[in-house]
């Protein structure tokens, strides 16, 4: 029951994008080039945080490792997405918000 509710924030981001740039951009099959970049951007963020396993959901994380620019447009991308998530992948939305629970101050 627990792995069923982990986060898999890789794909949600992945996800999230993409539902942007097809709504957004008119993209198809592919994103299309800016999204592509901040896809793999946010990635990498993903990947590299130095809190691991364990990190909080990134718009709580104290330590802002977004770029200012990217940040922006990310932000962007999930008050689009976000209510998205809610009615197309509850589950990664009911993983996150567990989440956030836990990490909140
Ligand atoms: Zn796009």
């Amino acid at each position: 029951m627990k792995n069923l509710f982990r986060l898999n924030e890789k794909d949600l981001i992945r996800w999230m994008i993409s539902f942007y740039c097809k709504e957004n951009h008119h993209s198809t099959k592919n994103l299309c080039f800016d999204c592509e970049d901040l896809l793999k951007y946010a990635q990498e963020r993903i990947e590299k945080c130095p809190h691991g396993e364990n990190k909080p959901v990134c718009s709580q994380c104290e330590i802002h490792c977004y770029r200012k620019d990217k940040r922006e447009k990310i932000k962007e991308v999930m008050r689009f997405s976000g209510p998205a998530v809610m009615r197309y992948k509850p589950l990664a939305g009911i993983s996150y918000m567990i989440k956030k629970y836990k990490f909140r101050r």
